[in-house]
């Protein structure tokens, strides 16, 4: 079973500018979207909120951790929920 990445967008604001764990991730799990278009404009790497990364390929994900290691700003959560056993 693959674990569960969680990314606390309150702490990670300007990816594309960090880019670290899009970088570092044997696996390529991360996705980087644009959230802020402006016509004609290139949009600013260090706007807040401008883009956004998101752990699209998670079924990908080995586990192997460098992502937490290399946040700087520990914006990275791996967890393993438990698997709910049928009662019957
Ligand atoms: S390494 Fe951390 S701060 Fe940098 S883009 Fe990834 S989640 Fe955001
Ligand atoms: S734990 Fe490893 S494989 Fe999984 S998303 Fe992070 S860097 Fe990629």
């Amino acid at each position: 079973m693959y674990p569960k990445i969680d990314i606390d967008y309150e702490k990670c604001t300007t990816p594309f500018d960090c880019n670290k764990c899009l970088q570092i991730c044997p696996q390529a799990v991360f996705d980087l979207n644009t959230l802020k278009y402006v016509r004609l404009k290139e949009t600013d790497k260090k706007e807040p909120g401008a883009y956004k990364v998101t752990p699209i390929y998670r079924d990908r994900c080995s586990g192997c951790n460098d992502c937490v290691d290399v946040c700087p700003l520990q914006a990275i959560t791996l967890s393993y929920p438990e698997v709910k056993k049928n009662e019957s």
